[in-house]
């Protein structure tokens, strides 16, 4: 498999160059931290790419594909944050849709206001008909919401979104009584194994599965083939990476989530390997744009977006902690005195707490 290897030498070294850099600079002002240390409530929007935004705020991160099709979205956050995601969900759906301008004029020989010219090929038009086009557009309808896996920070909006939603059906006689079928829920079979086992509320259950190694939405949405990708026994054994392939974009879920340690789930089928695979996956289906750094862009399921360089650092870290405690237990060494050893120590302030991320090593480990 082909690797990108980003040296942890290097990184050091760019470090000390900064640390040395702000050491000669001398009397720096102190960092101002407040924003830093308030917690954030609100729910904020960040264009990726094209027409794909990341939602941040809701629970887990979500990305948003918005355009002539309607909105596909990936993951749909916490059920507490639902109604104020659903907002901006809904403020997304109706962005480019500005209401065409008013013109009194009405015949085919319509200039803009105090010129002669140029002539406006379809100014036919009368106040009632002004009215009618002025008037706002109804916003992208939610359309699909794939679920990168069945943990309840990335689904437990999916009952709120996908009901202010719609799938188009054939036929459409329910729509002429006012009956409204929700967004089409997509996922791995194993989110709806997942979900029925510790009974999730039903309108959060994926309405269509698949359980081959990836699987493509049908035809273009929103100009671009999205291609999904189970990545087997990562976090879980139901988790989805979703590739965006003309804006570049791949929604990762939880098998990368820069500032914290994975959350590798042992008893809904999480392994350390599975994870390495799904990461290694990732960076073989992105392309840096120049020496690691930006080209595809990865949304992860919680933090900050990352690139390449982003992810294949992660990634050594997963398989630097994973050799060091595999070195361990081979020694015999039990849990607790692998945990003694601090096999983590140097990356924790990074990631934070490390117990449950040993743990899952430990127990997973081949
Ligand atoms: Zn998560």
């Amino acid at each position: 498999m082909k690797r990108i290897s980003v040296g942890l030498g290097s990184l050091a070294r760019w470090t000390a160059a900064i640390l040395v850099a702000a050491a000669v600079a001398g009397s720096l002002a102190a960092p101002d931290v407040t924003l830093a240390q308030q917690p954030r409530t609100d729910i904020q929007v960040m264009p990726v790419r094209g027409n794909v935004f990341m939602i941040v705020g809701g629970g887990s991160n979500i990305t948003v594909s918005t355009g002539v099709d309607g909105m596909l979205l990936v993951d749909a956050g916490s059920a507490a944050m639902a109604s104020k995601t659903l907002e901006k969900v809904l403020e997304l759906g109706r962005m480019g849709t500005t209401p065409a301008p008013m013109t009194t004029c009405v015949g085919p020989s319509c200039y803009p206001a105090g010129s002669l010219g140029p002539f406006l090929p379809f100014g036919w038009a009368g106040p009632s008909y002004n009215a009618v086009i002025a008037s706002p557009k109804p916003g992208k309808p939610i359309r699909w919401i794939i679920q990168t896996s069945a943990d309840p920070d990335h689904t437990g909006g999916t009952p709120a979104l996908a009901a202010a939603g719609t799938t188009y059906n054939g036929g459409e006689a329910g729509r002429l009584v006012g009956e409204r079928t929700p967004a089409t829920i997509i996922g791995h079979e194993n989110v709806l194994k997942r979900m029925t086992m510790a009974k999730f509320p039903e309108l959060a259950w994926p309405s269509e599965t698949y359980y081959i190694p990836t699987y493509k939405m049908s035809q273009y949405i929103n100009g671009e083939g999205i291609q999904m990708y189970n990545t087997p026994a990562a976090i879980t054994d139901a988790d989805t990476i979703v590739y965006f392939r003309f804006s570049d974009v791949i929604s990762a879920g939880d098998l990368f989530t820069p500032g914290r340690y994975p959350g590798i789930d042992v008893e809904q089928g999480g392994t350390v390997q599975g994870l390495l695979d799904g990461l290694n996956k990732i960076i073989d289906l992105a392309f840096p744009e120049y020496r690691h750094q930006g080209g595809t862009m990865i949304v992860g399921g919680h933090g900050r977006i990352g690139d390449t360089a982003d992810v294949a650092i992660y990634r050594n870290m997963v398989e630097i902690v994973r050799d060091r405690i595999r070195d361990m237990k081979k020694k015999g060494l039990a849990i607790q005195q692998v945990k003694a050893q601090k096999p983590t120590l140097d990356f924790d302030g990074i990631y934070g707490s490390p117990d449950t991320f040993i743990d899952a090593v430990y127990q997973t480990l081949r």
